[in-house]
């Protein structure tokens, strides 16, 4: 154990994380010259094709250090807020971390939202002034702000090129001589915490642990402790560019277990691997159940197609545990489904996922949070509203709890005012204000949680000229007023257009989502009113004007290739459109409260 060391990379995006990566591999001979060029063009393009569903999760490396064997296990963390508490997981499965920062850009906010994650953690930090082959690096300067920001020496920060391989042999060394060797008793009891799974339809779910006493065997009988279920550890390995099957897997090591298990939600990112006769009685703490944050409904496109949604949803499932799904049904919409996902990003990614890998094309609704209403009658009793539609009438209801998340926001001084401004135009309410450096503060507010499922991403970014890092975690509920927005097309009532609003934001949202709708719903032989309404009571009211005859006459009689062209852009058009009454409804019409600025 005393020669193991298990570590994660951290890094802003685009400071050369991956690059470095593939040169330890390159420089340990994990992999070789050919592979290394082969291997970082593969992962590029199906990280690009498949997002995070393919990602490498942990590496191991031999290296050989003054005579002696070492093995060194990288461990990847996944990238995104969506997934905060898994990248958690991760970092807690590691005792070092290489920090690295890009020598012309310096310190940027996720440097440091990442370097946070990772001091909770206890892991000792290995900062690496990468890049230092551009023409454009600031060693000195750099190296001055890597000092500030940790509070270390100047001479612990190693100057890299992920580019050139200059400083890898220097990383190495300071991975094995100042990351701690893990500590843990192979003679106690299993205790391993899962940090990661992935789904793979042939040899069921692949489970990614870390052992911190004991040791998992080949063919052991072991528990699961979140779940209570149990299970025959049919392989176990290491994970080297492929898996390495192995007769078992010590304390302070990372392997990965096949069980046979076939659905995610089975094995949760967190959770203490045990033995079943001789179960620890140290559970991993930390351990939580993952929650869905973002409601919204899918429907198919074509009404036929919603009994090959629900077996895409299903089977979709069974490989992101964090996916929940019930059917409902819309007037405007027919049958559909009402999902939940971690985050907005979650719900692109599996919409994405939907049409890819199982062909289906669908329509989603406006996404809102998971309110707690409570009516006159009932007013101890929780009535759970992920739809808008199951909001009581306004004269039933007693009151309205919404979601709070805790946000922090690191940014420059610069723009303290403008991300203020924001956060307060989005209901937030600052806690506090601190000075990292004299350049970098960081604030923290409490927020609805709605409020950033309404293009926050967006607007923080243009507000902090992309110099901000955002990071949130739930605080529980909050006392709410909230009203239901409902549009009218040609008069009629459209359900899956309604939206969950804030009443003192619920007029000028219903102005701007008439304005929006006005744009993007497709001019037609007749004019088509579109209208805001909270009850009764319209609120907003714009016309998508009638076409003039002239402009479709002029589709016929031109020579037939045209017409083609014209008829296969239609198509094109049509694919992602709804028929509700006699108006057609373009995708982005369901979104557009998402984005009105
Ligand atoms: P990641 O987002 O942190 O994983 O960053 P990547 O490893 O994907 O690198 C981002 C970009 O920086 C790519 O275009 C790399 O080719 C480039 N890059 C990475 N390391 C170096 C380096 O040491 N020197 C130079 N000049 N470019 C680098
Ligand atoms: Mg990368």
């Amino acid at each position: 154990m005393k020669n193991i060391r298990n570590f994660c990379i951290i890094a802003h995006i685009d400071h050369g994380k991956s690059t470095l990566a593939d040169r330890l591999l390159g420089h340990t001979g994990t992999v070789t010259a050919r592979e290394e060029q082969a291997q970082l063009l593969d992962n590029m393009d199906l990280e690009r094709e498949r997002g995070i569903t393919i990602k490498s999760h942990a590496i191991q490396m031999d290296y050989i250090y003054e005579g002696e064997k070492y093995v060194l296990n990288l461990i990847d963390t996944p990238g995104h807020v969506d997934f905060s508490y898994e990248v958690s997981r991760s970092i807690a499965a590691c005792e070092g971390a290489l920090l690295i920062v890009d020598a012309a850009q310096s310190i940027q906010a996720q440097t440091i939202s990442n370097l946070y994650l990772a001091l909770e953690n206890d892991l000792e930090i290995i900062p690496v002034l990468n890049k230092v082959d551009l023409p454009g690096a600031n060693p000195e300067e750099v190296t001055d702000d890597i000092v500030d920001l940790l509070g270390c020496e100047a001479e612990e920060v190693i100057h890299a090129s992920g580019k050139t391989g200059f400083g890898v042999e220097n990383i190495l060394k300071a991975i094995i001589e100042r990351v701690p060797a893990p500590e843990g008793n192979v003679d106690e009891p299993l205790q391993a915490l899962i940090f990661d799974s992935v789904y793979n339809s042939y040899r069921g779910v692949e489970t990614y642990f870390r052992v911190l006493n004991g040791e998992i065997k080949k063919g052991q009988r072991i528990k699961f402790m979140a779940t209570d279920n149990e299970y025959f550890a049919d392989e176990v390995g290491t994970l080297k560019l492929t898996q390495a099957p192995k007769q078992s897997i010590k304390a302070g090591d990372v392997g990965y277990l096949i069980t046979g298990i076939k659905t995610a939600s089975e094995v949760k990112v967190g959770d203490t691997i045990t033995d079943a006769a001789q179960p620890t009685q140290n559970i991993i703490d930390g351990f939580e159940d993952v929650k869905p944050m973002v409601f919204a409904g899918i429907y198919p496109v074509d009404t036929e197609d919603y009994e090959e949604l629900r077996n895409s949803m299903e089977k979709l499932q069974l490989n992101d545990a964090s996916l929940v799904f019930a059917p409902e049904s819309s007037a405007a919409l027919g049958f559909g489904f009402r999902c939940g996902f971690l985050g907005m990003l979650h719900l692109e990614i599996i919409q994405e996922r939907l049409e890819r890998e199982f062909d289906m094309t669908v329509i989603t609704t406006v996404p809102n949070v998971s309110y707690h209403a409570f009516t006159n009658k009932n007013p101890d009793e929780v009535l759970l509203v992920n739809n808008p539609s199951d909001l009581p009438e306004p004269s039933k209801l007693n009151r309205v709890e919404e979601p709070f998340i805790k946000a922090t926001i690191i940014t420059k001084s610069d723009f303290v005012g403008p991300v203020m401004s924001l956060c307060i135009e989005k209901r937030g309410q600052i806690t506090n204000q601190t000075y990292l450096t004299p350049e970098r503060v960081e604030l923290t507010f409490d927020m609805p949680l709605a409020e950033i499922v309404f293009d926050f991403y967006d607007r923080l970014k243009t507000v902090s000229k992309g110099y901000a890092s955002f990071d949130y975690h739930p605080i529980g509920m909050q006392a709410s007023k909230l009203v239901k927005v409902d549009v009218l097309l040609n008069g009629q009532s459209v359900d899956a257009l309604s939206a969950l609003i804030h009443a003192d934001n619920a007029y000028g949202i219903g102005k701007k989502m008439c304005e929006k709708l006005r744009q993007l719903i497709p001019r037609q032989q007749f004019d088509i009113p579109i209208q805001a309404a909270i009850g009764a009571k319209i609120i907003s009211r714009e016309t998508v004007k009638a076409l003039r005859k002239d402009v479709t006459a002029k589709c016929y009689g031109g020579d037939i290739s045209r017409k083609r062209k014209l008829l296969e852009k239609q198509k094109k058009g049509k694919k992602r459109m709804r028929q509700v009454g006699n108006v057609e409804i373009p995708q982005e019409a369901f979104m557009a409260v998402l984005k009105l600025n």
